[in-house]
């Protein structure tokens, strides 16, 4: 069997990182977070990284954030792309604002920049792009879009650690980014963790405070905050498999230049577009979607879909239920991700692309 991912391989040589970290007698922001936060910054290109909790908080932190500074409130709304993990969305609504979704480009995958100018209303006040897959979503009209009506532009960068637009890290190509370092991401930990990088310093203190119950000083509090900290063990761990993140990357990128190069079956689309990504999956389109599924599952080859129901179909946004995305629900309902991760070998890599060949539904 090849499995989707091979989470034990991956861990194995940093189990002795977590161990140095249990043995410190510190677990909380001390100097392995520290140093994290620091390495992270200037791998991504900010001036300032707040490590927190996980990838959910890392987002709705920076909301909650420039909600108490002013810059928005409940009621304003926050463009997202309509097909995302609902996370994205979940740390929108969490802070009373608005999810205003928006079809994503049935190529590119990401963000449809042709069809954000109708989303646009008087409360509109930023727009959370997400690197989807890896792919990154930001586009130099993003960028005028964004400055022409005065939005935040927040990226979610849960799923592409590493990724560059034209050399700028995605994480620094707007005004706050949220990072997940959840175990499966091209970075993981060995358990949940997350960050919010930005230059923007009142933010990233903001940030700060709100994820330590809202504590400036030793017991100083000034704003109702939560406790959403990256603990010990797992800035000792990130900080040294970051040395080793773009290698990483390196690799996926020569598994998808093999499967773009060898995958051709007219019942299958692969995701060619000249996005710069990193591979976090590497989704391929079928409209017997389940029936490839079972098919690869049947040969040794296991795989997953990213996502099997859009956000706007969950039971907990009844509200959005009745909206048409077309596109979104087709690549929903036609995505499948095949295993690309740097401890395939290309043997494996080639079996998977021949099956995939072999496909008839
Ligand atoms: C994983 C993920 C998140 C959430 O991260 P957690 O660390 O699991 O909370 C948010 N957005 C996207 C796109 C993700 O893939």
């Amino acid at each position: 069997m090849i499995s989707y991912l091979d989470l034990r391989g991956i861990n194995e040589p940093f189990v002795g990182c977590a161990e140095r970290a249990a043995r410190s007698g510190w677990y909380l922001k001390g100097d392995y977070t520290r140093r994290f936060e620091q390495a992270y910054a200037d791998y991504t290109g900010v001036r300032h990284c707040v490590g927190c909790g996980n990838g959910f908080d890392a987002l709705a932190l920076i909301f909650r954030a420039y909600v108490g500074m002013g810059v928005m409130g409940p009621g304003d709304e926050v463009i997202v792309p309509a097909n995302t993990y609902i996370a994205s969305i979940l740390a929108v609504t969490d802070n009373g604002l608005v999810p205003v979704l928006v079809e994503p480009d049935a190529d590119t995958l990401q963000i449809d920049d042709r069809r954000m100018e109708q989303a646009v209303t008087a409360r509109t006040r930023a727009v959370l792009l997400v690197h989807l897959y890896g792919r990154c979503a930001y586009t130099p009209l993003i960028g005028d879009f964004c400055r022409r009506h005065r939005l935040r532009l927040v990226e979610d960068n849960a799923q592409a650690h590493g990724c560059r637009f034209e050399g700028r890290p995605t994480g620094s190509l707007g005004d706050a980014a949220g990072h997940s370092f959840y175990p499966t991401k091209n970075l993981g930990a060995l358990g949940d963790a997350g960050a919010v990088t930005t230059d923007d310093a009142e933010l990233a203190r903001t940030v700060e405070a709100l994820g330590n119950y809202g504590s400036s000083a030793k017991y100083v509090f000034d704003h109702a905050g939560r406790n959403s900290r990256m603990d010990e063990i797992q800035a000792a761990v990130l900080l040294e498999k970051l040395k080793y993140l773009d290698g990483w990357n390196r690799r996926r990128q020569e598994i998808a230049d093999l499967y773009i190069n060898k995958v051709e079956n007219p019942f299958i689309r692969i995701p060619v577009s000249a996005r710069p990504s990193v591979w976090h999956v590497f989704p391929v389109f079928c409209a017997q979607r389940d029936a490839l599924q079972a098919y690869l599952r049947a040969n040794g080859v296991e795989t997953q879909v990213h996502y099997p129901i859009p956000p706007h179909r969950q039971r907990c946004y009844a509200a959005m239920n009745g909206l048409s995305l077309p596109v979104t629900e087709r690549l929903h309902a036609e995505e499948l991700s095949i295993p690309c991760h740097q401890l395939l070998t290309s043997d494996e890599v080639e079996r998977i692309a021949d099956l995939l060949n072999r496909f008839v539904p």
